[in-house]
């Protein structure tokens, strides 16, 4: 299960968009509480726009804190209920595997649901949705293997633990990948035997509740899954500080994590977040530029640039400056930008039209600051967000541009001659989600890992993902982590029992 090695290219067969079309088409959306999908509770909607053309795509209810209250009731009625508390590991894990196969069934749907609500390309979108169904799967296979373990001590004692589930799970997600970091959530949490109640971004919900709706026909019981749609300041904020939530998982910006996390304190609920990042790839000299600069480019241009890990900050050795400086442009150059439908079109637009006047703001901030743009630079005179992805030299990292997240397709390529230099101003931001390296010795490889202050580091490649690997930030890119181990640990208590002979 990886990004890398997706070619950028995909033919999408025009009658499978009917499919998708329809379904959005097919009247507004419910929520989904205690197993039923009903209305907000004001009746009130709120509209989702289509970034491609700027219309209005379809009409979601917008929750508020009475639909979150009724939802996590449901959820705490769950968790006590017997068909769900009271069952075996191995029926989570053939729920969860049951639900890996509707997924894949939909795949393509759910891929160009995606596509159409916040414009992910269709070649990238259906490699994400194949990914989908493969995280249900992984979860399952844990479910099976989260024990605790007897410990150590006198003969006239026994004491050993056991693992549960921390109760009912809040996830709060972002509009990027929106179905993907759903599932995320979703998996581990049914893995470890809690309940979960969804909050998708208002920006696009749709095929978190597309997913929603497969998941019911696993025949989860009811009130174990819900979904609340609607805006972060009432229905996010109203989940962060609900009592009846023990833990929050957050996906989204620093600023808004910070704010859920001082939302959380009221009932010490557990939280993870999972925050913006800055990344650096540092290219060495002595590395394998063919393969290093496509994926320098897919790194920040991959889903336009709206991915937490992506390496916005490409540092590349004095002595090679140039020519790679020039190579980047050319090949950003050649990314194609347009219909997240066409056959080779390798960025669609930005998500929303806040985010397209705000990714513009930067371009003309690095303008600004006296950065060289090589490339790029422009928003596509048409309907739609589209943005043209963007190279600026002659950058410094103490320049706006290369400080803050953008969160576009727009990146800065900064000097450096000793490897230190690029490790500590690599490391130099409030994030710490991820960074890159091509080296070619092995030495230099390893000592670069260590030092470099991310929560992942990939070398010799780029952006790849495996759920057997955690996933989440140093410093102000988050708390916890997502995947493997570390994830179960975060989805459950741990109890210690002793007994006295
Ligand atoms: P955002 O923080 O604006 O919104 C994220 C979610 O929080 C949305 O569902 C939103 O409605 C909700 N929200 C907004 N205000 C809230 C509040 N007061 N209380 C509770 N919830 C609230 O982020 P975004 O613009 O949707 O997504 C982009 C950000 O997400 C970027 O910073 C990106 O780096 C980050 N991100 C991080 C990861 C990761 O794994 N580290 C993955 C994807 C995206």
């Amino acid at each position: 299960m990886s990004f890398t090695g997706i070619s950028g290219t995909q033919k999408i067969d025009r009658a499978a968009v009917e499919a998708p079309r329809a379904w959005i088409g097919a009247g507004p959306k419910s929520l989904l509480i205690d197993g039923r999908w009903v209305s907000a509770a004001s009746g009130k909607t709120l509209e989702t726009i289509d970034p491609s053309s700027e219309a209005v795509l379809a009409l979601l209810a917008e929750g508020a804190d009475i639909d979150v209250d009724a939802a996590v009731a449901a959820a705490q009625k769950a968790l006590e209920c017997k068909s769900w508390a009271g069952i075996s590991p191995h029926q989570r894990a053939r729920y969860l595997l049951q639900i890996a196969d509707l997924v894949d069934r939909h795949a393509d749907e759910l891929a160009l649901i995606e596509t159409i609500d916040m414009g992910m390309p269709a070649w990238f979108s259906t490699a994400v949705a194949k990914m989908a169904g493969e995280t249900f799967r992984y979860y399952a296979g844990w479910t099976t293997k989260i024990a605790g373990s007897t410990l150590p001590t006198d003969a006239s004692n026994f004491i050993y633990t056991l693992k549960e589930p921390v109760g009912v799970c809040g996830a709060i997600t972002p509009w990027n990948v929106p179905l993907l970091l759903a599932c995320f959530k979703i998996a581990p949490a049914l893995a470890c035997g809690n309940t979960i109640v969804v909050k998708p971004s208002e920006i696009a919900s749709l095929s978190t509740l597309r997913l929603a709706e497969l998941i019911q026909e696993a025949d989860l019981p009811p009130g174990v899954l819900n979904v609340v749609t609607g805006f972060g300041p009432s229905v996010g904020e109203r989940m962060a500080n609900h009592s009846g939530i023990d833990k929050i998982s957050f996906t989204g910006s620093t600023a808004v994590g910070q704010r859920s996390l001082q939302a959380s304190a009221g009932n010490l609920k557990r939280v993870t977040l999972e925050l913006g990042g800055k990344s650096p790839n540092i290219i060495f000299p002595d590395a394998d530029l063919d393969r290093a600069l496509d994926a320098a480019v897919n790194g920040f241009t991959r889903n336009s640039g709206q991915i937490c890990s992506s390496g916005t900050r490409i540092f590349v050795h004095r002595d090679i400056y140039d020519e790679v400086a020039e190579r980047i442009a050319s090949i950003s150059a050649g990314r194609k930008v347009g219909d997240p439908f066409g056959a080779d079109t390798f960025l669609g637009p930005v998500a929303s039209a806040t985010h397209c006047d705000r990714v513009m703001s930067y371009i003309d901030a690095g303008n600004d600051e006296g950065a060289r743009m090589l490339t790029g630079g422009n928003r596509l005179s048409r309907p739609g967000f589209f943005i043209e992805p963007t190279v600026f030299t002659g950058v410094t990292n103490d320049k706006k541009i290369a400080r803050e997240e953008i969160f576009a397709p727009v990146d800065t390529i900064i000097a450096f001659r000793v490897d230190e230099y690029a490790v500590f101003t690599g490391s130099d931001t409030a994030c710490g989600l991820a960074a890159g390296i091509w080296p070619k010795d092995v030495g230099r490889a390893h000592k670069v890992a260590r030092a470099l202050k991310a929560g992942r580091i990939w070398i010799n490649t780029y952006g790849e993902t495996d759920p057997v690997m955690p996933f989440g930030g140093f410093k102000q890119s988050g708390i916890g982590r997502e995947f493997g181990a570390e994830s179960i640990a975060a989805y459950t208590e741990t109890k210690a029992v002793q007994i006295r002979f």
